[in-house]
């Protein structure tokens, strides 16, 4: 399969490669790691004119602590998040979240910013991003910069709040409250298969009550979908099996997933609800050993 015929332009600073984009508009694509992007052209379902790689573009590629929680750079490498001790730190939902993307050459190639800006509504980052209320910086040659929230970021299928002349250039993190239990899981058709469904799932217990949760869903809509109402149920309960069905059935009645090649509506909100519940149950059960090492830690527990 050969791509359409197109120019490429390489440029070595963010203004350079903006300008491009304010000259071209549509007929413009950024390029990042092409993981998505050469896939489309090569099938010829993008044919942009021109592709700005933003490859020797300095300052993008950053993984950096910033105000307690983490600035980092669109042009991130995946396989680099998955590595960092600092990512496994401060955003250890995206930590778990990494393996399940395809394979690790991909990911060597892949950035955080390409999933971000491509918003595959099977994609494991932007569901990340919707459950830790991700703030993606967004730049353009005429109208500067601005900050958009995870929840206003993706629109619909493949789409987001980028418009052709913006570049995504860093996403923010904020402070991960300290003792939150997460887990990340998903079926696929075959490991490396984008997800049939996957689920993100953040709790934080005190005194042995949820007092905190975090849910999000990949698979199941033209975008991320964050469970805010099934979140919501969830304070103050009891972290156990009825809690956890409680709240996987109210996600699962909401949902209204496409049937596919690869599995009916029914089956997908079947597997939601059940992943729903799995990962409350792994997420409190990590969020529960966090607080017994807190106790120990401060001699709590003799
Ligand atoms: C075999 C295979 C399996 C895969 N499996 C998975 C999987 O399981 N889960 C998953 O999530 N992904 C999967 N991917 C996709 C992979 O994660 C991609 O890396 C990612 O979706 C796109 O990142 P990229 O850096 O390669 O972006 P590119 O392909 O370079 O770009 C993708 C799109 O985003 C735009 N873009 C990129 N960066 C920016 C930016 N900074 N600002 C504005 N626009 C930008 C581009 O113009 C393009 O439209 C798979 C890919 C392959 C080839």
């Amino acid at each position: 399969m050969k791509p359409p015929p197109f120019a490429y332009r390489a440029p070595e600073s963010l203004g350079e490669a903006l300008s491009m984009l304010a000259e071209h508009g549509d007929d413009a694509k950024v390029l990042a790691g092409g993981q998505s992007l050469v896939p489309l052209l090569n099938l010829r379902l993008a044919r942009p004119a021109l592709l700005v790689d933003l490859a020797r573009v300095p300052g993008l590629a950053g993984v950096d602590q910033r105000a307690g929680g983490l600035a980092l750079g669109a042009m991130a490498r995946e396989r680099t998040l998955e590595r960092s001790e600092l990512v496994r730190r401060l955003a250890p939902l995206l930590s778990a979240a990494l393996p399940f993307i395809g394979h690790p050459a991909i990911r060597s190639r892949g950035t955080l910013g390409g999933s971000l800006a491509h918003a595959d509504p099977a994609a494991e980052i932007p569901a990340v991003a919707a459950a830790l209320d991700a703030e993606m910086v967004v730049v353009s040659a005429g109208r500067g910069e601005r900050t958009v929230a995870a929840k206003d970021f993706f629109s619909g299928y493949l789409s987001t709040a980028l418009e052709p002349d913006e570049i995504l250039t860093e996403v923010r993190i904020p402070p991960f409250p300290s003792g939150m239990g997460v887990s990340f899981m998903e079926v696929a058709r075959r490991h490396g298969d984008f997800a049939m469904v996957g689920v993100a799932a953040a709790v934080r217990l005190e005194a042995g009550y949820i007092a905190e949760a975090r849910l999000a869903l990949t698979g199941v809509a033209d975008a991320p979908v964050r469970a805010v109402d099934a979140e919501r149920s969830l304070l103050g309960a009891a972290p156990d099996a009825a809690s956890f069905a409680g709240a996987a059935q109210a996600v699962a009645q909401r949902l209204a997933p496409r049937s596919d090649l690869h599995g009916s509506a029914e089956y997908r909100r079947e597997v939601a609800g059940t992943l729903v519940r799995r990962a409350l149950a792994a997420a409190s059960g990590r969020a529960a050993a966090h607080n017994l090492q807190g106790d120990l830690e401060e001699g709590a527990i003799p």
